[in-house]
């Protein structure tokens, strides 16, 4: 579409997670009539770390936001898969790190300065809090939202970004509920000083016991932080489960005596837990005016940290595709066509439990998949 196309496109965005906040801040660059709604009063993450990929970090040097979100994360070299008890069994450097013009390291941050800076790239007059979308129509040039504040709006193009419990994705595209992958994870940022010592540098680390428990430990060194998260098997399919610090303490039993202590001392008050739930893959992600983007179309298990990555990713593709067609419509398929193959690999291998030990021959099964 040409620019001055774009700049008459409407678009609403439903949904202020990474995904939404992304597309916004990107199609504002284009210069579209960009608003996002969100369901929530104000704009928030849980308290957790996040590893943006080499391909996520190029998408931010071409939206311009790169120097923002470098400002407030550490970069990162290779990732590290060790034994509960703390023995190494394999180190890898991020994958893609050298395709780009620029070395791209990996980049953690906290979620809540990840939302916050692609918030504070919306203009205040774009972003409308306490908008929960109730449904859409899509009447093929255009779409109508309604909202249960009353409030209607139709725009040329709707983008769903609600996550895993998508209203639109159920209304127009598939009625699929998300599936429990038997598992809690259990968050927490703590001060660095509260690791006795296990912060040494800027690499994210994966300790796997021999229980099953997984403890995803993901330095944030610029706020002398770490994030710290457990994953364990779980029957108990409570989306929020009610679990004590001691529960979550006997998870580690046979762990590095140093994360255990570590899991002992956790403020009750700062720890988030929640079920682990994907979706299987879906057919369509778009009809004439309404496309999904993120955990909405392809939600996927946390276990390559791969979701919110490709949260951004589709909505940088997404904006890429309307500057190449020739309608909104064209725009859509193009952005599903390049987007699905990848999300599909990445929500099948998420699924995959990691290797033991001995069989373990990669940190990143998800390469062998996707380009
Ligand atoms: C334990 C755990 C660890 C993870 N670790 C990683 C990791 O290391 N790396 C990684 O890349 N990913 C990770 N992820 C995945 C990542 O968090 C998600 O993929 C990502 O948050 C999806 O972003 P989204 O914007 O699509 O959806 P969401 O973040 O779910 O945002 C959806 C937004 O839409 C709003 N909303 C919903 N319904 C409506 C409505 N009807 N009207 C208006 N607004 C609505 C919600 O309030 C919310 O703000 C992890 C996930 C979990 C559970």
């Amino acid at each position: 579409m040409q620019n001055s196309e774009i700049r008459n496109l409407k678009v609403a965005v439903i949904g202020g997670g990474f995904g939404g906040a992304a597309a916004t801040v990107f199609l504002d660059k284009l210069g579209a009539d960009v608003h996002l709604y969100e369901q929530a009063p104000a704009t928030g993450e849980v308290g957790a770390g996040i590893g943006m990929r080499p391909p996520t970090v190029e998408a931010f040097r071409a939206w311009g936001i790169f120097d923002a979100m470098a400002s407030v994360s550490s970069a990162s070299d290779y990732f590290e898969i060790l034994t509960g008890a703390g023995e190494p069994i394999l180190r890898e450097e991020w994958p893609k790190k050298h395709e780009y013009a620029q070395e791209n390291k990996t980049r953690l941050i906290h979620r809540a300065d990840f939302i916050d800076t692609f918030i504070n790239h919306i203009p205040a007059e774009r972003l409308h809090l306490g908008h929960k979308m109730v449904s859409v129509t899509d009447h093929g040039d255009s779409a109508t939202v309604t909202f249960d504040n009353g409030r209607e709006v139709t725009a040329d193009l709707v983008i769903s970004a609600e996550g895993i419990r998508s209203t639109v994705r159920a209304q127009l595209f598939a009625d699929v509920q998300p599936v429990f992958a038997h598992a809690h994870a259990h968050r927490a940022v703590i001060s660095a000083d509260d690791t006795y010592g296990m912060v040494t540098d800027d690499n994210f680390r994966m300790y796997q016991g021999d229980n099953g428990s997984l403890v995803y430990f993901l330095p944030l060194r610029h706020r002398n932080q770490v994030s710290f998260d457990i994953t364990a098997p779980s029957d108990d399919d409570s989306w929020r489960p009610d679990v004590t610090v001691d529960q979550i303490a006997g998870l580690l039993d046979g762990f590095d005596e140093r994360l255990q202590r570590i899991a002992r001392n956790l403020d009750p008050a700062a720890v988030t837990s929640r079920g682990v739930y994907d979706i299987d893959p879906i057919d369509t992600w778009h009809s004439d005016s309404v496309v999904l983007i993120g955990d909405a179309a392809h939600a996927m298990l946390h276990h390559q940290g791969q979701g919110a990555n490709q949260t951004v990713q589709d909505s940088s593709a997404l904006a890429e595709a309307l500057q190449e067609s020739d309608s909104v419509q064209s725009a859509l398929a193009l952005y599903q066509s390049r987007r699905k193959p990848t999300t599909d690999a990445l929500q099948r291998v998420s699924r995959e439990e990691w290797d033991s030990k001995e069989g373990l021959k990669t940190a990143f099964p998800e390469k062998a998949s996707i380009d």
